[in-house]
């Protein structure tokens, strides 16, 4: 590379809608902020510039984050996933009844057949997805079930990559971009993993490292 490349790491969801809740109560914005902070520490470790969007927890409209992401030359979406609500059981913690399914666990990375690079966005995707599993991470696989709600076609299914066409910050953004389910945190294993510092380090510096490695590349 002779310029660093610029990624935009958007933090997904705000505090007044912050996404899904954890087995354990916690809001998916709570983990995406963790993730997307430890993700721009290790990119920037890696050479990469990054811009870090919607860390505060007031950026309410989606087209605001691509707008702030105008300037880059990828954009990534940092999310904590859960299940179709049909799945959902519950269970007592903390003397509250909370949410969960047990069922799925690991990544997902989802990328717009209606962005206008998706040739590159795949190439990102795929080389994330081969980084996590290379750091020892597995992707989940069920956003492919033929079930309500599911249904997302793979793009490329050894490192977990679907086809998501019409989620917008995929379709608006002006770069490539991707958008990663980093974990499912109504699973309660999960959670714990998704919460560890290590885990999210390690997790991190496996997104920063894939990025590194498909921005280097020509297309
Ligand atoms: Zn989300």
């Amino acid at each position: 590379m002779v310029q660093a490349a610029t990624v935009a790491i958007d933090v997904g969801h705000f505090i007044e809608e912050p996404g899904a809740t954890s087995a354990r109560g916690r809001p998916e914005f709570e983990f995406n902020r963790e993730l997307a902070a430890e993700i721009e520490a290790a990119a920037r470790g890696d050479g990469l510039k990054t811009v870090l969007i919607g860390y505060d927890g007031f950026m309410s409209q989606l087209t605001h984050r691509t707008a702030a992401a105008a300037g880059a030359d990828f954009f990534l979406a940092v999310h904590h996933d859960s299940v179709q609500p049909y799945l959902i059981r519950t269970w007592e913690y903390d003397s509250v009844e909370r949410r969960f399914n047990d069922d799925h666990a690991g990544f997902s990375l989802f990328i717009s057949r209606k962005n206008g690079q998706v040739k590159k966005s795949l190439a990102c995707a795929s080389a994330i997805g081969g980084a996590l599993r290379g750091a020892g991470f597995t992707p989940s696989l069920y956003h492919a079930d033929p079930i309500p709600g599911e249904n997302k076609p793979f793009a490329d299914k050894a490192n977990g990559v679907h086809y998501y066409d019409n989620l917008i910050v995929l379709k608006t953004a002006r770069s490539p971009a991707v958008l990663l389910e980093a974990g499912v945190i109504v699973n309660r294993d999960e959670e714990l993993r998704a919460r560890s510092p290590e885990v999210q380090k390690r997790m991190a510096s496996a997104v920063a490292a894939g990025l590194e490695r498909c921005l280097a590349k020509r297309f």
